[in-house]
This record gives C-alpha cells, sequence and structure tokens, in this order.
C-alpha cells in the first residue's frame, strides 16, 4: 500500500493528464464515473491532511484552458463547476449545509428546482440590446474561447432575442450537445474516412465547437438548452423558475423536463424518475441538478471556490468504478473450466454493492497486465455480470506482483490443464466435487429438467455428505432421508422427490439439454432432438456418420465433435444407463415427434436469405443460440451493422450498434420479436 502523500502525487498526476485529454484534447482516457471516484479519492486525501493540497491539484480549478487558435475572452460572470453527489446521502448533507448557511436549519419546504444535467459543453452568450454579440466556452470559469461565428449556427441559439425592449446587456449560459441520432452519423461518417472515432456525443460536440470553420459545425447540427440568466440587477426575475421562463420567451430552448419542487421529497422522486426515463430521451445526460430556486437566497448562500453553495448535481449510479484489486480466486465449472475470479475492494455499481468479476480466462489476466494491489476499473451495467475493464498502471503501486493462474483445481486440487489453442485451463478430474455440483445445478435448471426446490445450498450439502455422485443418484434420494438434511422439512422433502418424480416427463429435448455436453445449448439441443428422436439414434449418427449432424443448420462439426467426444467416454454411457434405470426415456414421446416434424416443416426457411446482426446480451438465449436459430431459419449471422443489414438484435447494454443501425433505420428486434417471428 504506497503511503498517502505518494497516492496523491499519484492522483493527482492521472487526473490532470485525463483533465487535459478530456477538456484540450476532446479524447478522454478515463471514463467519467472513473474520473469522478478517483477525485473523490483526491478531495479526501486533501481534506484530511491539508498539507497534500498542492496548487496543481485538480481540485484547484474549473475546466481546462482555453485551446490555442481561438481568442481568449474574460467571462463577464464566472461559469463555475457543480459540486456532485452520488449518493442520496450525499444529497441530504448537502441541503443540510446550505440550511446552515442560510440559517435556517430544519427548514424543509425551501423550493428547489430539478432540471436535467445535459452532458454537453456549458456556452455564455452575450447579448448587447437583444443582439447576440459573443458567444464563449467556459475555459478555466474565468476565460474561455470566443466562438461566436461557431455558435451562430446553432439554430436554437436566438440571434436576436424575441422580446420587446430587453435589457441592456443579457448574459445567457446553457449547455450545447449533440443528440445521440446525431452523434452516431458522425462516428459512422468519420469511420468511414479512416479518422479517430469520438468516444461520446460531449467530446464529439466540443471537438465540434473548436472547429475552426464555421461550415464543419453547421453540418454537425449541434442543439442547445439554455438554463441561467443574469440581467442588470432591476430586470432579474426573483427564481430559477421565473428564470427558466423567461429564457423560453426569449426565443431559448429550454429542457422541458424540469420541475418545481417544494421540498427534497419531490427533488428525490424527480432523481428516481430520470434515472430510469433518462433512457428513453435522444440525447446523454449523466444527472440531475437541484438548485435552489429563490435567487435572494442563492445570492446569501454564495460559492464555493469551484460551485455555487445553492446547486448540486446528482450523478446517475455509475456502471463503471476504479477499485483496489485485492487477490484472485478461482471457480470451477461443470465443464471443469477454471475462471478466475477478481476479488477487490467493495465498489457501489448500478445501484449493487460488487466485490468480485469474472476474469474469464488466463489470457485475459495477461492481456490486462494484471498486478496484486492494482487499481482496476470495473463496470457492472444493469443486469450484466460484472468485469474488469483495464488497469490503471500509473497508480500500480511499486511492489506490485503479477497475478499468476493456479496450478491446481481450488476443489479437488488435482493439476489443471490447458489443451492446444483453448483459452480455458480445464480441471479434467471427472469426480472432481466441482464439476458434479455444476452438472446437478445445470440438470434442475429451468431449461434443462426444471426441478423446483433443489438450489445451490442443497446440492452443495448433497455432494458433500456423499448422498448424491451422479445426476440418476438424484432419482435415488428418499423423503425420510432428504427431510434429515438442514434447512428440509418434511414437506419440502416430500415436495422435492414430488418434483424428481415429476421431472422424469419432461421432453426429450430438455433431458439433452440437461446432460450438460459441451456446446449443446438449449437452442441446439431442440434442433438436434427434432432430427433424432433418441439418445440411441443421435448416438448411432454421432458415433458412424458425424457428417449428418454437422451438416444440420446451425449445427457444424464442433458440435458434433463434441456429441462424439461426449459419448465416447464411458462414464457418460454408465450414466445414460443409470439415468434410464431410474426412469428417464431419453427419447421424444409420440406428440413430440408429430410436433417437431410440424414445427420444422414451418420455421424452415423463415430467414432465407435475411443478414442478422447480433449486440447485447439477450435474457434468455446465449450468443451462440441466437446465432444457431438464426442459421437454422436460413439467416446470416454478420459482425457489424451497414445499410444492407437487415434486423439488429439487440439485448441488454446494446452500444453502438444499436445507435448505428437505428440510424440507419436498420429494424431492430428484441430476443422476443426474434422467437416469435421463427414461431411455427
Ligand atoms: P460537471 O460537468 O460535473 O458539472 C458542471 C457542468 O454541468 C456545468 O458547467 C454545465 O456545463 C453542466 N450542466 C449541464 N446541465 C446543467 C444544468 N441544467 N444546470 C447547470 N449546469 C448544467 O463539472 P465540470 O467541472 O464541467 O467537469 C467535471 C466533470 O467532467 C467530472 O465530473 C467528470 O465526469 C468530467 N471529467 C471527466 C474527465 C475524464 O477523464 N473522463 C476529466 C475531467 C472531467
Amino acid at each position: 500500500m504506497p503511503d498517502q502523500s505518494e497516492r496523491a502525487a499519484e492522483l493527482r498526476g492521472l487526473l490532470n493528464r485525463a483533465a487535459h485529454a478530456y477538456y484540450v484534447l476532446d479524447q478522454p482516457i478515463l471514463e467519467d464515473p472513473v474520473y469522478d471516484r478517483l477525485y473523490q479519492e483526491l478531495v479526501q486525501l486533501e481534506s484530511a491532511e491539508p498539507r497534500l493540497r498542492s496548487s496543481d491539484s485538480p481540485t484547484q480549478r474549473v475546466g481546462g484552458a482555453p485551446a490555442e487558435g481561438f481568442t481568449s475572452v474574460d467571462h463577464r460572470i464566472g461559469l463555475l463547476s457543480l459540486d456532485n453527489a452520488f449518493t442520496r446521502g450525499d444529497l441530504l448533507a448537502w441541503h443540510e449545509r446550505l440550511l446552515k448557511v442560510l440559517d435556517r436549519p430544519g427548514d424543509t419546504q425551501l423550493p428547489l428546482v430539478g432540471e436535467l444535467k445535459i452532458d454537453g459543453n456549458a456556452l455564455a452568450l452575450s447579448y448587447r440590446n437583444g443582439v447576440l454579440e459573443r458567444a464563449a466556452t467556459r475555459g478555466d470559469g474565468t476565460r474561455g474561447e470566443e466562438i461566436t461565428a461557431n455558435v451562430r449556427t446553432i439554430s436554437s441559439i436566438p440571434l436576436r432575442l424575441q422580446i420587446d425592449n430587453p435589457p441592456e446587456w443579457v448574459e445567457v449560459r446553457g449547455e450545447a450537445f449533440i443528440p445521440d441520432a446525431t452523434f452516431a452519423v458522425i462516428n459512422a461518417e468519420r469511420e468511414q474516412r479512416g479518422e479517430a472515432l469520438f468516444a461520446n456525443p460531449r467530446n464529439a460536440c466540443a471537438g465540434t465547437l473548436r472547429q475552426l470553420d464555421p461550415k464543419v459545425v453547421a453540418a454537425r447540427r449541434l442543439d442547445f438548452f439554455a438554463y441561467t440568466l443574469h440581467l442588470p440587477v432591476d430586470a432579474q426575475p426573483p427564481s430559477q423558475w421565473a428564470a427558466l421562463e423567461w429564457l423560453n420567451t426569449a426565443g431559448f430552448r429550454v429542457n422541458p423536463n424540469r420541475e418545481l419542487c417544494a421540498d427534497l421529497a419531490a427533488i428525490q422522486s424527480f432523481c428516481d424518475h430520470w434515472e430510469q426515463g433518462r433512457h428513453d430521451l435522444p440525447y446523454a445526460t449523466d444527472g440531475v441538478v437541484v438548485k435552489l430556486n429563490d435567487l435572494l437566497l442563492q445570492d446569501e448562500a454564495g460559492f464555493t471556490q469551484k460551485a455555487p453553495r445553492w446547486a448540486i448535481a446528482l450523478k446517475y449510479p455509475a456502471e463503471e468504478a476504479p477499485t483496489r484489486l485485492l487477490r484472485v480466486g478461482a471457480q470451477v465449472g461443470r465443464t471443469g473450466a477454471v475462471t478466475p475470479v477478481a476479488e477487490f475492494e467493495a465498489v457501489a455499481l448500478a445501484g449493487t454493492s460488487v466485490s468480485r468479476a469474472t476474469l474469464h480466462n488466463a489470457d485475459r489476466i495477461a492481456e490486462l497486465d494484471l498486478h496484486l494491489g492494482d487499481t482496476i476499473v470495473v463496470r457492472k451495467a444493469g443486469e450484466i455480470i460484472p468485469e474488469v475493464v483495464r488497469v490503471l498502471p500509473e497508480l500500480r503501486p511499486s511492489d506490485a506482483t503479477p497475478v499468476q493462474l493456479p496450478q491446481h483445481c481450488p476443489e479437488c486440487g488435482s493439476s489443471l490443464v490447458r489443451e492446444g489453442d483453448e483459452a480455458a485451463t480445464r480441471c479434467v478430474n471427472s469426480s472432481c466435487p466441482a464439476i458434479l455440483r455444476g452438472g446437478l445445478r445445470h440438470w434442475v435448471s429451468k431449461g434443462a429438467l426444471d426441478v423446483d426446490g433443489l438450489g445451490s445450498k442443497l446440492i452443495e450439502q448433497l455432494v458433500d455428505r456423499g448422498l448424491v455422485g451422479s445426476l440418476a443418484d438424484l432419482y435415488r434420494l428418499d423423503a425420510a432421508l432428504l427431510a434429515s438434511l438442514d434447512r428440509m422439512g418434511d414437506k419440502s422433502a416430500t415436495n422435492l422427490v414430488e418434483a424428481l418424480e415429476a421431472s422424469k416427463k419432461q421432453p426429450w429435448h430438455r433431458q439433452l439439454y440437461g446432460l450438460g455436453i459441451r456446446h449443446i445449448g438449449e437452442v441446439i439441443a431442440k434442433a438436434l432432438a427434432a432430427e433424432f428422436f433418441s439418445i440411441d439414434s443421435l448416438a448411432a449418427a454421432a458415433l458412424e456418420a458425424p457428417e449428418q449432424i454437422a451438416e444440420l443448420h446451425g449445427i457444424g462439426p464442433e458440435i458434433s465433435a463434441s456429441l462424439g467426444q461426449w459419448l465416447h467416454n464411458p462414464a457418460n454411457n454408465q450414466l445414460l444407463q443409470d439415468l434410464r434405470g431410474v426412469g428417464l426415456s431419453l427419447e421424444a414421446s409420440a406428440a413430440e415427434q408429430e410436433a417437431a416434424s410440424q414445427a420444422g416443416a414451418n420455421a424452415n426457411g423463415m430467414l432465407q436469405g435475411k443478414t442478422l446482426v447480433l449486440t447485447g446480451t439477450l435474457p434468455n438465449l446465449s450468443r451462440s443460440d441466437a446465432k444457431a436459430l438464426i442459421e437454422a431459419a436460413g439467416g446470416k449471422v454478420i459482425g457489424s451493422v451497414s445499410k444492407k443489414t437487415d434486423y439488429l438484435v439487440a439485448g441488454e447494454a446494446a452500444g453502438s450498434k444499436l445507435t448505428k443501425a437505428e440510424s440507419l433505420g436498420v429494424t431492430v428486434l428484441s430476443e422476443v420479436d426474434l422467437t416469435a417471428m421463427l414461431e411455427p
């Protein structure tokens, strides 16, 4: 662990470089939430030990210096930053501090305005006698870049105020931004020209505002929302809400998603609403800004060095964060594949506390150049499994050691094996308890035999006590024995025995999927079961005519080989015999055979000649299953979206492919749409 002054110096160095890349070069090197957390860490170090606060600290200044190539101008009224709140607690603390400054402790009835925090670039617009005279960027808050010619091209900024007898001078602040759809087009064009892509709409907007040729700016179609108004004292409206109305009347676009809130509770529901609602907006927002409504009270509250005391930006829950890697453990799955797991200091991500993330395999560890003690960036979006995105080598302690994958299985101690060009390292001991537990969990899972009441904890007990050594053993359990286990009563034991009995009637394709043969997911199992009506006919084909299987739509030689390998293993043959012995049919019923022939006739060719792209995580289908399903219906799956793409199938956390598809007018399908389309 580095000492505090070393850590502060490293953070200062990294944050200053990141701020330069962000504000001046418009090519960020850190994700915003990562910058925010590291910044907070530095603030905390500096306030605990003020001697660590040096004048070059990013905590001591606003924004970046004005860029070269533009005239820099002094702002008539400074443009500050906003303090951030990341949790409800931070918001309450801000409110309490505000009431204290205003000498109104406990006053819960102070009206507040909730506005969206538009993720763009602040502009300072100066009007003289109603005419736009000058426009400038925020720069360092006191001096910005003069960009009037560029700003004149933004059609939502009035060149002349639409009011009679305007005050002699008017200063307007607001956010210039690029809507998501325009951003997608700009990046698509840059890609075609082989130019570097903009990281996000905000950076694209900053780069555009700094174009030396206003024609380029005009072509990029920037937009603008006004949010702050300064007028000579005698003309100033009484409140922020009235100021927004004034701006609207004067011809500015003011964001309609604003609310005058009677108290903090109302603000909280405004924030909660937009945390979800923001995804439906056609532009990026990175939080909500809460402002004291009364302008006289705002004056009273005043400013800190960097930001007003009367406003706060409540950031949406981060989906990425920096944290410190503590150790790397390993998990053994049902196929014996060993997945390294990063264990780190807990961080809040997408609203939950996260302290472990998958590292996939040894190659990924090497690619990340992971060291124990590293500061890593972790991501979790929605329901997606947390992952380590990258390492921040600038913050690596000098004594950090590289991470190594274990040589032995953490469950059974046998040597781990990595074969040929396989990415996975495996435990090949077929009686490894981890492999058995994984196989049992898979067998009883929803898509397979779907047995209720047999969770991971119970499976662990059954394996640890030696009561179950194979899938077939499950069917030999009796209620009395089950009832004697931890947290099992007579009732749940009887229910479980009944559920197991009922599971014997599950259709043949589920039984096949439940066997957990590598590469045979739900969709492939269905396809195979529709063609081969029993394990015997499938085995005969796999062992005697594997090409017959490989030629089926969406199957291919890899799957056929995996099936052959599985059937060659005597232990698996024994398992099939045992399963039959306890009452599993391992074949299709007459009704299933009839339905399969019908479905095959109908679904074939539904996507003949169509090109599809997959993106994001689908709720039920794995990538390979979705691909197999599409190919089985005659479609082709390719990697990137173009005008020729027929459909984009998008799941959770779909990214740039979705934006691109939308901008090109490609039809977007959900998993439900896709499966409905292929239904007979
Ligand atoms: P900020 O962006 O957090 O907040 C201040 C800005 O919010 C204002 O200047 C204004 O432009 C904008 N804003 C949008 N809607 C508004 C509204 N309705 N009312 C008032 N203001 C509104 O602060 P900042 O000082 O501009 O920059 C700090 C932020 O920039 C950090 O939180 C970080 O996320 C980002 N940053 C990132 C990096 C990086 O490497 N990724 C580097 C530096 C800064």
